[in-house]
């Protein structure tokens, strides 16, 4: 029910206004974003590659429905990516991009716009020697998604897709992309979805992860496991085990902010920790979607509220 709430409302603008104009929630946002601005999210890159962890940065934004927007995202991706590439920072972080924030729902033209701008990103990924990881939004856009990194990835076949296990047709999907050099990360799913195209429960979902895990593992591929729960991140461990993987044939990831303890853990064990690490002013949805997650993020929000009256 509340995780439903705050997702309704993560795509509410009136909601939107509510929360972004509480003083308090700025206080809140900064435990899940680097900052607004870029120099932050570089700042916040360099502490984490210090302490032996990767990261995958997330220049803020989605549901772009103008396309001078859809186009600035392109281009605030590519001063990203020289900037990675100046600090020398490029081999531990790559980036991470939403098609919607590129021009995806855009009324004419969106997946052809989305195409080209994350064409301009891969390009500059590549100028720079990174990669690039196409997120995953809700399940109208998956078909989608995944149509558009099957062609970037004809040219960029480093191009990294998410899957989402509590969506039925996981399981079939990692069949098709556990291929070699495919790089996967499996996340269990952060949106609301019915229950035609998406299991509901945390049992079944996590069930599903499992079994999407144990086709990647068993694949040929590069599997990235995007989560923060102690039994998948053992279950990965075991199966990496049982199918004979190297360490540097799969990795962990986390977000940024949730549990910095077992990322650092896992770094220090010797396996690759890769922290998801948006920064920018679009942070509402993102914020949301955390709120959802996890009921005593939103006990902390709301005791802020009350605090200030
Ligand atoms: C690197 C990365 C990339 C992602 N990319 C996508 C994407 O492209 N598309 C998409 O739909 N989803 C994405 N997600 C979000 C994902 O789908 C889940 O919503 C989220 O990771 C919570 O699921 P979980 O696997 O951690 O397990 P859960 O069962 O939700 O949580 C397990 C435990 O982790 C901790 N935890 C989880 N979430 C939070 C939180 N918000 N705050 C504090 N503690 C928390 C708690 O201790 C909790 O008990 C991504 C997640 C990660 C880590």
């Amino acid at each position: 029910m509340l995780r439903s709430a705050l997702l309704a409302a993560s795509r509410s603008p009136q909601a939107r206004t509510l929360v972004e104009k509480f003083p308090p929630t700025h206080a809140i946002v900064e435990r899940f974003v680097a900052g607004e601005r870029l120099d932050q999210g570089v700042a916040a890159t360099d502490e984490l590659v210090g302490t032996g962890r990767k990261v995958t940065l997330d220049h803020l934004g989605e549901d772009t429905k103008d396309a001078a927007q859809a186009a600035g995202t392109a281009e605030a991706y590519e001063h990203l990516l020289a900037a990675l590439k100046e600090t020398g920072l490029a081999a531990d972080a790559e980036v991470s991009v939403k098609l919607s924030a590129v021009g995806q729902f855009l009324p004419v033209d969106g997946e052809k716009i989305a195409l080209e701008n994350a064409r301009r990103i891969c390009e500059a990924a590549a100028d720079a020697g990174t990669t690039v990881t196409l997120d995953m939004e809700d399940h109208t856009t998956t078909d989608s998604t995944l149509a558009i990194a099957r062609e970037l990835r004809a040219d960029f076949p480093w191009l990294g897709v998410v899957l989402q296990a509590y969506l039925r047709r996981t399981e079939e999907d990692c069949r098709e992309f556990a291929a070699a050099g495919s790089r996967v990360r499996l996340c269990k799913g952060a949106y609301k979805e019915p229950e035609s195209v998406a299991f509901q429960g945390k049992r079944d979902v996590d069930l599903a992860y499992v079994r999407a895990l144990k086709v990647l593992m068993g694949g040929e591929g590069y599997p990235m496991i995007a989560s923060h729960d102690p039994n998948m991140i053992k279950i990965a461990g075991q199966l990496a085990e049982w199918n004979g993987r190297a360490r540097d044939s799969f990795e962990y990831q986390m977000l940024y902010g949730i549990r910095p303890e077992e990322q650092l853990r896992l770094a220090e064990a010797g396996n690759t920790m890769r922290v998801y690490l948006p920064y920018g002013q679009e942070w509402y949805g993102y914020f949301m979607r955390r709120l959802a997650e996890r009921p005593a993020n939103l006990t902390f929000f709301l005791r802020a509220m009350a605090t200030r009256g």
